[in-house]
């Protein structure tokens, strides 16, 4: 039968048996979050389309569009693309740069972006993400990368290849992009339409390009490392040689620039080696300028986000089915089931109770595929079954249960 309403293209149910695995991937998020001392943030679902469009470079990124509207006062508003911003401007206006001067912050929440739907992308996702604000050492780029990596041991994401790179200061990057600029708009012609978009705006994006007619010209494209200073070079050094001492493997990747307009310094990114396409995991880098240029003091940070779809798809982790105390089925004694039921809820019991009033057999039946580990039947009598070890008795009251499932 087919429903009236159809789910919003791009968009998706997150259904039993799934939403379960779902529930203990965010849980191994937070707990590992925890472990690290980031405490979480949690935002409101829409914001000032201003916050995006003059903070991160939105509007000049063609692929990146926002589901927007005005409202009846005139306020241009959207549906969240991205954390990082939102997080950014609750840091700034809870002042917590005066309270926290290391504030390390995580947050697991749903984005939209008006992108066209394929496997892996999707208009609504969700990302768990990390910012750790208000340090400038290489050593808060490392811990970021080590809760990274971390988090994908645990969800048992083997397969991954983290890709590292430093894109300078802005000094750096403006010298950079005005070289790349003049060496893409030699191939204009032969470029992606993407691509000739993004040379008029943020040519450092083109890098970024998956499109096959891009990726040749991309390969010869000038390097950054060229253009690093001193202190560029070493601090990357010096960042490289705490990943080698925590036996993180990694590969330089001099072309990954991650091209929204906040980011500077390192940069990085895990993907998995086996899925084709949309394989990035997770993505990050430092973005020094933008607290500032939001109306916050000058302010040094670093974090990641990373899909929370793409994770459960390459996770390992095996569903736990968990199990059920009681499974509860009654003919016409509905009351006595009723009251039983209450009783083992307040003894902190887990319960199904099948409203149906099918046979014993069907219930028993159900309580089997269900994993039940009692199975209780209310009718003229209370009969109580253990269903590992097919032991049963009759019981009258609730000490009697206790007593049988002690024994
Ligand atoms: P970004 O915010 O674009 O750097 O993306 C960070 C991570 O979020 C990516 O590595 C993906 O895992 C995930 N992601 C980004 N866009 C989408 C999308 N449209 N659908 C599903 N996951 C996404």
């Amino acid at each position: 039968m087919k429903s009236k309403f159809q789910k919003i293209k791009g968009t998706y149910d997150i259904l039993p048996p799934e939403s379960k695995k779902w529930n203990e991937v965010i849980s191994i998020l937070q707990s590992i979050s925890h472990q690290f001392g980031y405490e979480e943030i949690k935002t409101p679902i829409i914001e000032n389309i201003d916050l995006f469009k003059q903070n991160i470079g939105y509007e000049t990124d063609v692929s990146k569009e926002m589901f927007s509207w005005e409202d009846s006062s005139s306020n241009q508003l959207v549906l969240k693309p991205e954390m990082t911003a939102p997080v950014v401007r609750a840091y700034i206006e809870s002042g917590f740069f005066r309270s926290k001067p290391l504030c390390k912050l995580f947050y697991i929440d749903a984005l939209f972006r008006r992108e066209k739907p394929q496997k892996g992308r999707q208009r609504q996702f969700h990302q768990f993400g990390i910012e750790a604000l208000g340090s400038s050492g290489v050593e808060q780029d490392v811990e970021v990368i080590l809760l990274a990596t971390k988090v994908l041991s645990h969800l048992g994401i083997t397969n991954t290849t983290l890709q590292i790179n430093n894109i300078g200061n802005h000094e750096t990057r403006k010298k950079y992009e005005e070289k790349l600029n003049g060496y893409f708009s030699d191939y204009k012609s032969n470029l992606s339409k993407l691509s000739q978009n993004r040379l008029e705006n943020n040519s450092l994006r083109i890098l970024d390009s998956k499109e096959k007619e891009d990726l040749e010209i991309i390969k010869n494209a000038p390097l950054i490392n060229e253009f690093l200073t001193k202190d560029e070079l070493n601090n990357f050094k010096t960042l490289l040689s705490h990943l080698d001492a925590l036996e993180i493997s990694y590969k330089e990747s001099s072309h990954l620039v991650r091209g929204l307009d906040y980011y500077n310094g390192t940069t990085f990114e895990i993907s998995n080696m086996s899925s084709r396409s949309q394989n990035a995991l997770l993505g990050g880098g430092r973005y020094d300028y933008l607290v500032e240029s939001m109306g916050g003091p000058s302010t040094p940070a670093v974090g990641f986000a990373a899909g929370i779809e793409r994770l459960l798809i390459e996770s390992s982790m095996h569903n736990k089915n968990k199990e059920i105390d009681f499974f509860i089925g009654f003919d016409s004694h509905a009351e006595k089931a009723i009251r039983i039921a209450n009783q083992l809820i307040d003894e902190g019991y887990s319960i199904y109770i099948d409203t149906l009033k099918k046979s014993e057999k069907n219930q028993l039946k159900n309580a089997i595929k269900m994993n039940a580990s009692f199975y209780l039947r209310c009718s003229e009598l209370i009969e109580l079954k253990n269903l590992s070890s097919k032991e049963e008795c009759v019981i009258n009251n609730i000490t009697d249960l206790k007593k049988f499932i002690k024994s």
